[in-house]
């Protein structure tokens, strides 16, 4: 039976890859994009995820068009790499607004209606990195490591009412927000992979859409690493 899939940041990259995933399993999709034109196939709402008003109004629009959200998938995310030195208040809480906080106005907004269905299935978008550190990224890598302890505390809170909350942790993935590194800088990466390449969108999506899936039923509060090995135990 199809159900109606929620990715924020669905227009591109990693989110575009798990939206096909989805869409081509036979489920009804509706992605987020803040401008330009969106992929066709999806059903597109315009939604900032740092304005409560724009989420509010996206979810308005989707349970309209589709019903309410049963399987949310947060993807939206942004980096603003700096030394710890050169890094602004701004650079550190608008990186925190939109992969933190926008997260937890997405979920909780999509969380109204998994109660009253008393099922849903989250999964998180964190990063490798979240756990691992990242010199030059500890406003990304709080964000992402925040976004488990948000997982794991709701898993808690909201088992009982059969909702399940996941989080993917990729590793280097070939998207918009890798391709700014120099290829100094992804040899550098890919000799710390035990796998030595990149992730494809798609190895990412797969790992999500089989949280999303009947046979992920008994897990919740996991995070599930697909980043090549370059994590292993963590
Ligand atoms: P991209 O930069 O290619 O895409 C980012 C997506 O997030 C876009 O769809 C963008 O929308 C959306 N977005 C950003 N800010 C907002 C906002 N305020 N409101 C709504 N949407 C927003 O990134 P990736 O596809 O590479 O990354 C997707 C997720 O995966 C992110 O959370 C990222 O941190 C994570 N990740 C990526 C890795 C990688 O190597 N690429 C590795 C590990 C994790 P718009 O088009 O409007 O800008």
């Amino acid at each position: 039976m199809s159900r109606s899939v929620l990715v924020t940041g669905g227009n591109r990259g990693i989110g575009l890859a798990i939206a096909q995933a989805f869409a081509d399993a036979g489920d009804n999709v509706a992605i987020t994009y803040r401008s330009g034109e969106p992929p066709a196939g999806f059903l597109a709402v315009r939604c900032d995820i740092t304005d409560a008003e724009q989420v509010e109004q996206a979810y308005k629009e989707i349970e309209e068009k589709q019903g309410p959200v049963e399987v949310l998938v947060a993807n939206a995310g942004v980096t603003k790499d700096q030394l710890l030195m050169r890094m602004s208040e701004e650079d550190f809480t608008s990186v925190l607004d939109t992969n933190l906080t926008g997260t937890f106005r997405v979920v909780k907004r999509a969380n109204r209606a998994m109660l009253r269905a008393r099922k849903g299935r989250v999964v998180l978008i964190s990063s490798v990195v979240g756990l691992l550190g990242s010199a030059g990224q500890a406003n990304y890598a709080a964000s992402k490591a925040g976004l488990v302890g948000f997982a794991r505390s709701l898993a808690r809170e909201l088992g009982s009412r059969n909702i399940t909350f996941n989080v993917v942790a990729p590793g280097f993935v070939d998207t918009d927000m890798t391709k700014v590194l120099t290829d100094e800088q992804r040899a550098g990466i890919v000799g710390q992979v035990p796998l030595g390449r990149y992730a494809q969108p798609a190895e990412i999506a797969a790992a999500v859409r089989f949280l999303a899936s009947d046979d992920a039923a008994y897990i919740t509060g996991a995070v599930i690493p697909v980043d090549g090995g370059l994590g292993m135990g963590h």
